[in-house]
């Protein structure tokens, strides 16, 4: 499966803000953001004073900034913008709610991972079940009544075993989401709205940018 292998610090330079891509390194002085907040690349420097954008560019940038904090490619994202203009309701609010509904999302969002990176890498190897199956599919959406949980083997992992100590230290889970320390494990409460949705994205931006 395609994805992104380079520095992902290198997105948030490009994007001009922290984007928490690597879970806790984003809040440490070693945040490259803190020392080196002007674009990638020979000549990123020159674009410390960032120029002028014009309408298209603020739009293709917002596009840029969702699918680099969901970690989701360009063609899959159009898919999802699709999908989203199929449903009832504004296309922009129905397309972040669906990249919610990412297993890898929901994973992060319970306090499993420390970044939307590291739940991805914890279903793809098969740690995280769904109703009491493994599930290995990021992509997967989860729905209302849904129990995400690790697996029981899985458990006697050390990343799992220190879970719940770190995991003291991390935002409660969304309104939609419930979490058990105990057992690790989660459920989907609702579908998530769009107020409940804590990113920095104007969506409206996103919907321009594909209405072009
Ligand atoms: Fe972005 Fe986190 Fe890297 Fe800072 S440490 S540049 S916030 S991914």
């Amino acid at each position: 499966m395609a994805r992104y292998t380079d520095a992902v610090c290198k997105l948030c330079r490009r994007e001009g803000e922290k984007l928490y891509l690597k879970g806790e390194k984003c809040f440490t002085a070693k945040c490259p953001m803190e020392r080196r907040n002007y674009p990638p690349g020979e000549h990123g420097k020159r674009f410390t004073r960032r120029r002028k954008v014009s309408d298209y560019g603020k739009q293709l940038r917002e596009k840029q900034k969702a699918r680099r904090i969901y970690g989701v490619l360009e063609r899959q994202f159009r898919r999802y913008f699709k999908e989203a203009q199929r449903k009832k309701g504004m296309t922009g609010a129905m397309l972040l709610i669906l990249l919610e509904r990412r297993l890898d999302n929901v994973v992060y969002r319970l306090g499993l991972a420390d970044s939307r990176a590291q739940a991805r890498q914890l279903v793809r190897h098969g740690h995280i079940t769904v109703n009491g199956r493994k599930v290995d599919i990021p992509s997967y959406l989860v729905s209302e009544g849904d129990e995400i949980g690790v697996k029981q083997s899985s458990k006697k992992l050390g990343f799992f075993k220190d879970l719940a100590e770190r995991i003291a230290d991390k935002p409660a889970p969304p309104e939609w989401l419930s979490f058990d320390q105990e057992t690790l494990s989660g459920k989907v409460l609702a579908q998530p709205l769009r107020e409940q949705i804590d990113v920095p994205i104007n969506e409206q931006l996103i919907v321009e940018f594909y209405s072009r």
